[in-house]
């Protein structure tokens, strides 16, 4: 991750940028602010499955660039393990983020911020794709090394 001085720091911070997002039905609204960690695809089963969809799209943040700012009470909470809470709106169904507090991170699905111009970086967990994708991006077996995965790259 990139060190920046404080000066800099500050000074991305007043021109952070803010996206909204909603859950499908609207009852559920958030904005997140800055940039994100690290963008990316996860082919995981657990995310396969979760949301129904053939990949992730994921954008990883520092959870105090997560706000939600409509329908606190409307999100319910699902973790099949504690590396992720899984939050969705228990009005409509539709998925916001997963926290994952291992990594001090949350996962804010692309897909719910539609006008934050979503960049993949890597794909993670390519051992698992059903989906193969021949963007040219680096793919991942599982996750990278700093992440607790094994670093390894596949060939596409
Ligand atoms: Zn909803
Ligand atoms: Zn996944």
């Amino acid at each position: 991750m990139e060190v920046v001085t404080e000066h800099r720091a500050t000074d991305r911070v007043q021109h952070a940028k803010t996206y909204k997002g909603s859950c499908f039905c609207g009852a559920v609204q958030f904005t997140v602010t800055g940039e994100p960690a690290a963008m990316g695809y996860c082919h995981c089963d657990s995310c396969r499955s979760w949301s129904a969809g053939p990949v992730n799209a994921f954008t990883l943040w520092q959870p105090g660039a997560l706000q939600v700012t409509r329908g606190a009470d409307h999100i319910g909470t699902h973790s099949k393990t504690p590396r992720s809470l899984r939050k969705w709106c228990k009005t409509c169904g539709g998925h916001l983020f997963t926290e994952h507090p291992g990594w001090g991170l949350v996962d804010v699905y692309a897909a719910v911020i539609p006008e934050f111009p979503y960049q993949a970086q890597v794909h993670v967990n390519y051992q698992e794709a059903r989906l193969r994708i021949t963007d040219g991006l680096p793919k991942m077996q599982d996750l990278p090394k700093e992440m607790g995965g094994s670093g390894v790259v596949l060939a596409e």
